[in-house]
């Protein structure tokens, strides 16, 4: 066996581990911009601060999502940015300094996060959040520090004073951490596309969205629009349309929508003028506020995700409790089966030898053909049982929509096809009527054929991968419901076996799916086929609302 050389496996770790991309440089490059843009330096409360200072809550979030290596880079880039838009600093040496020994303090306090508490850097539950917070304190009093300090003695005359610019600058950088750092951090992995593809032109939620904006706009409005109440005295109105961004939208919400109202809060200061006693006030307000959405948004984050896991792992039960099911019955029919069938090979046999003498046996040979007739009719009941198992005694019909079937079915399968990078793609006929059938049958049928679909594409297949649902009207009472997907398609040793029972090509494949799938559609009347081997594309029917067909048992 060949042993790489130690030196190459040394390097090759080394390069591994301290990579870098210029495509975060380059984000870092932008979001800096966009955060000095949004603060006028003659800002009482600049969003971050101009220039030569990388802005705390951006580098804190790039270290902790990129690598500790890019420190020094951020310092680089914030050079070549301030550069050319600020020109020297008037005490560059020390404005240098300042940016040295903030970037070594986020980088010491992104290790601690990182290597001591083991914080995920996504902040993917309450405790991530917890520590987090913790560390933004520690962060933000190193920010003040470094800013304070570096100031020249005549800004704050004496110690009070000091002190006292020293506390409210602390506050203020802490705002700023709280609102920029889990911003980047819980949208660092946010796929958009997905948005693109599903939900945002779906007018129900972006009319929510629009309305929360409205709601938002309307409680600025009430506010800071009386001019002769004191400033933040509505202030807590704010807080019933956050709240319910975090309650619908979770910590991703939750994040945005606090970016959105400090910036718009921060314009309407500038824009008023505010003095230096109502930034004081406002600080604690905004604190207040940025940590009760943070925790609000993060519980109902976990409390969705959990609620996911669970929903999930029954959906697995379920199907696991399902196969093992079928798989009992299977056996107790094989042995029941068994017993008819010996006996009609044991009559045959026993005919055939009195057929040798016809007329001393004649009557003994009607008596054992109508025993075997008996058997054989044996036999067939033995298989209605079976079929009547695997429609449950009877279906439980009912109306709803093929939109909700599907989505309830995506959601059981999403997470795994996340995994695999799979997209959904819905070819949706928009006038399909409801449906009325055996809800649960049928989402089993659905569940299975793009359980295979994931299979298929999880064992290669297209680039990008792709899962089809369409449904379109066949006839006037059925809707024929297709699941496509762009795998390597259905091989030429399974065509033809596909809905045998346990005919399988997987390793821990059962062969069931399909067979159990096509007579739960049968039971409703409908047929299930493979309409195309490559692409491989199922179909199945099921009868639209308002139609009775003739084998759906209600
Ligand atoms: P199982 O999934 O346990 O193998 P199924 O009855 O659901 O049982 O599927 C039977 C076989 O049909 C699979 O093993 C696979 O070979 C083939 N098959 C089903 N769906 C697809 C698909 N979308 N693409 C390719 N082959 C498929």
């Amino acid at each position: 066996m060949l042993t790489p050389h130690p030196r190459a496996w040394f390097s090759k770790r080394f390069a591994a581990q301290f990579a870098v991309s210029w495509k975060v440089l380059i984000a870092y490059a932008i979001a800096s911009l966009l955060l000095d843009a949004l603060s006028n330096p003659q800002t009482v409360l600049p969003l971050a601060l101009a220039s030569w200072t990388p802005p705390p809550g951006l580098t804190l979030a790039f270290l902790l999502l990129y690598g500790l290596h890019y420190a020094p880079l951020l310092i680089g880039v914030m050079f070549l940015i301030g550069l050319p838009m600020y020109g020297i600093p008037r005490d560059g040496l020390a404005a240098l300094w300042g940016a040295g020994l903030l970037m070594l303090g986020l980088w010491a306090l992104a290790i601690w996060l990182l290597r001591g508490l083991r914080i995920d850097p996504r902040l993917s539950n309450q405790r991530d959040l917890t520590w987090f917070l913790f560390i933004a304190v520690l962060a933000a009093w190193l920010d003040a520090s470094v800013h304070v300090f570096s100031r020249s003695p005549e800004a704050a005359p004496d110690a009070w004073a000091w002190m006292a610019d020293l506390v409210n600058f602390w506050v203020g950088a802490l705002i700023r951490l709280l609102v920029i750092t889990p911003l980047v951090l819980v949208h660092a992995d946010t796929d958009w596309r997905g948005w693109r593809e599903w939900r945002i032109w779906d007018w129900r939620i972006t009319r929510e969205l629009v309305l929360q904006g409205a709601a938002v706009a309307f409680a600025l409005w009430l506010i800071f629009g009386f001019r002769y109440t004191d400033e933040f005295k509505f202030f807590y109105l704010l807080f019933l349309p956050m709240i319910w961004i975090a309650m619908r939208h979770g910590i991703h919400g939750a994040t945005i929508a606090l970016a959105a109202s400090h910036v718009g809060i921060n314009m309407i200061l500038e824009w008023r003028g505010s003095h230096a006693i109502t930034v004081v006030e406002f600080q604690m307000l905004m604190l207040g506020l940025a940590v009760t959405m943070l925790s609000l948004g993060m519980t109902v984050t976990v409390r969705r995700a959990t609620e996911e896991r669970l929903h999930q792992r029954e959906a697995e039960l379920n199907q696991a409790m399902r196969l093992a099911a079928a798989g009992e019955m299977a056996q107790a029919i094989a042995h029941e089966l068994n017993q008819p069938l010996s006996a009609v090979a044991n009559y045959a046999r026993a005919s055939r030898s009195m057929l040798d003498d016809p007329a001393r046996h004649g009557a003994l040979l009607a008596d054992t053909l109508e025993k075997i007739d008996r058997e054989a009719n044996r036999a067939g009941q033995v298989m209605r049982r079976l079929r009547e198992f695997f429609r449950g005694g009877g279906l439980r019909c009912e109306t709803f929509t093929l939109a909700a079937l599907i989505d309830e079915s995506l959601s059981y399968v999403r997470r795994r096809a996340e995994r695999q990078n799979i997209a959904f793609k819905l070819a949706l006929d928009e006038t399909l009527p409801s449906v009325h059938a055996d809800r649960v049958q049928m989402g089993t049928v659905l569940h299975n054929l793009l359980a295979n679909a994931i299979d298929a594409l999880s064992t290669g297949g297209g680039d990008p991968r792709e899962i089809e649902i369409g449904a379109q009207r066949q006839g006037d009472d059925l809707i024929r419901v297709c699941v496509t997907d762009n795998g390597a398609g259905v091989g030429a040793e399974m065509e033809g076996r596909l809905f045998e029972s346990f005919a399988t090509s997987k390793a821990e494949g059962m062969g069931l799916g399909l067979a159990i799938s096509r007579t739960l559609v049968q039971a409703h009347g409908g047929e299930l086929w493979l309409a195309n081997t490559r692409p491989a594309q199922f179909c199945f029917t099921l009868p639209s609302a308002g139609t009775s067909l003739g084998r759906t048992h209600d």
